[in-house]
C-alpha cells in the first residue's frame, strides 16, 4: 500500500463527517443501541463495533488502521503510552512458569517488567547479547514462550538480525516482539521480516511535537484480538480520542520530518566524529558502526538518535558541557521538533564518576528539526567551554 495513501486517505470516512479533511474527535465514553439484539451482538464481540471507548472508538479506529498498514500488519492497537503497549504485548504471551529471552539493556520500563513485575508471577527472563544469533539459540529453554527485541536498542544502539531471530523463533514455536521505536515503520519493517508483534512508542516520532504520549502494537488479527479481549480492555490503557487525534495530525508530516531529521543528523554526526574532544560516536548507519552491514540490510534509515563519548577527565566537564548548551535542551524523550541531550552521568552519583569508565562520559543526543548549522554551532561552543 502506498505510504501517501495510508497517511492521507486510508480509513478516513469523510462523507460521514461533512467532508471535513481533519477527522472529528469523537469524545464519548459510550455508544447507544436501538435494539436488544444489537446490544447482545456487541457484548458477544466487542471488536465488531462501538460499545464503549475503553474498547473501540471511531477516532482511534482511523489511527489503528493507518498504523497497521504502515507496519504491513493485519491489525493494530493503540495505547496511552509505549510502555502500556509493551506491557500488554508481553503479558499476553506468558503465564506462570514461562521464560522470556530478551536482548540485553532493553528500554527502562521493559526491563522493569522483566526484573520486577514478572518474577512475582513466576516468569523469568534471560538477557542475551543480541549481536549473534547463537546467543538466542543457547538461551532458549523448553518453557521459553517469548523473545523480546529492541533494534537498535537505547543508548548503545546495538541491533539484532531480525530475520534470523524470527526464523529461529518460528522453528521453536516462540512468539517474537520488537520495540521498533528507533526506526518507526518508515525505516524498518519487522513484520515483513517475520517478527510477530511490533511495538513502537508513538510519543516520539509519530506525535513529533512533544505534546502527547502514545504506544502502538501491531501484529496478526489473532494475536491482536487476543490482546484486545484481555489485557487491552482489562488494564484500560487504550489511547483517548483527543490524543489519537494529535497522533493522526503528527502522522501527516512523519515522512518529511523523519527524512529531514536523518539529513541533519548526518551533518551533526560528521561534526562530532571530527571533533578532537569527542572520543567516539555511535550511529547505526555511520561508518565505524560495528554492525553496519546488517544495519544496511534491515534498516532504510536511522533517524535522529546518536550516542557519543567526550574526553572528559572529571564529571564537571560533562556537567559544564551540558549546561553550556543554549539551544539543545536537557530532557528525557525524543522524536519531537526540539533537539535534546541526556548525559549518562545523570544516572550515577557524582562521587562515583570514573573517566576510565567510558559509559560515564556518554551522552545521548536527539537531533530535532532545527537547522544543522544552528545545532553544530551550539555543540561547538559548549564543547569549547567545557573541554577547550
Ligand atoms: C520512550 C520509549 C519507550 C516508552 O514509550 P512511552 O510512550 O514513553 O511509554 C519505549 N521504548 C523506547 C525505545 C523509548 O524510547
Amino acid at each position: 500500500m502506498d505510504m501517501s495513501y495510508i497517511i492521507n486517505e486510508l480509513a478516513e470516512d469523510r462523507e460521514a463527517y461533512f467532508h471535513a479533511i481533519s477527522p472529528p474527535i469523537i469524545q464519548t465514553s459510550n455508544f447507544a443501541f436501538d435494539t436488544v439484539d444489537g446490544l447482545r451482538k456487541a457484548f458477544q464481540d466487542e471488536m465488531g463495533g462501538y460499545l464503549y471507548s475503553r474498547g473501540l472508538n471511531p477516532t482511534v479506529e482511523i489511527l489503528r488502521k493507518k498504523l497497521a498498514a504502515l507496519d504491513g500488519a493485519e491489525d493494530c492497537l493503540v495505547f496511552n503510552s509505549g510502555a502500556a503497549a509493551t506491557t500488554a504485548g508481553v503479558l499476553a504471551n506468558v503465564k506462570g512458569g514461562d521464560h522470556i529471552v530478551s536482548v540485553s539493556h532493553p528500554y527502562t520500563w521493559a526491563a522493569h517488567l522483566f526484573d520486577r513485575i514478572l518474577p512475582r508471577f513466576g516468569v523469568s527472563t534471560t538477557y542475551v547479547d543480541g549481536n549473534d544469533i547463537v546467543h538466542f539459540e543457547r538461551a532458549i529453554l523448553p518453557n521459553t514462550t517469548l523473545i523480546y527485541l529492541e533494534s537498535p536498542n537505547s543508548w548503545f544502539l546495538d541491533i539484532q538480525d531480525l530475520q534470523a531471530v524470527a526464523d529461529l523463533a518460528k522453528a521453536e514455536g516462540i512468539v517474537t516482539i520488537i520495540d521498533n521505536s528507533y526506526c518507526t515503520p518508515l525505516y524498518q519493517r519487522p513484520i515483513d521480516m517475520g517478527i510477530d508483534l511490533c511495538m513502537q512508542t508513538a510519543t516520539k516520532y509519530i506525535s513529533g511535537h512533544s505534546d502527547t504520549l502514545g504506544g502502538v502494537l501491531t501484529g496478526s488479527h489473532t494475536l491482536i484480538r487476543k490482546i484486545f479481549e484481555s489485557e487491552y480492555n482489562c488494564v484500560g490503557s487504550g489511547i483517548q480520542p483527543f490524543n489519537a487525534w494529535l497522533l493522526l495530525r503528527g502522522l501527516r508530516t512523519l515522512p518529511v520530518r523523519l527524512d529531514r531529521i536523518a539529513d541533519t543528523t548526518e551533518k551533526v554526526l560528521a561534526f562530532l566524529e571530527d571533533h578532537p574532544s569527542v572520543e567516539e560516536v555511535i550511529y547505526p548507519l555511520g561508518q565505524g558502526y560495528p554492525q553496519l552491514e546488517l544495519a544496511k540490510k534491515q534498516m532504510k534509515g536511522a533517524g535522529g538518535l546518536l550516542s557519543f563519548f567526550i574526553n572528559a577527565d572529571k564529571i564537571e566537564d560533562v556537567v559544564l558541557f551540558c549546561e553550556s548548551l543554549k539551544h539543545i535542551r536537557m530532557a528525557v524523550s525524543w522524536g519531537g521538533h526540539e533537539s535534546l541531550i541526556i548525559p549518562k552521568a545523570a544516572s550515577i552519583q557524582a562521587a562515583d564518576f570514573d573517566p576510565r569508565n567510558k559509559t560515564h562520559r556518554m551522552l545521548r543526543l536527539y537531533v530535532g528539526l532545527e537547522d544543522a548549522d544552528y545545532l553544530i554551532a551550539d555543540l561547538a561552543q559548549a564543547l569549547a567551554k567545557a573541554m577547550g
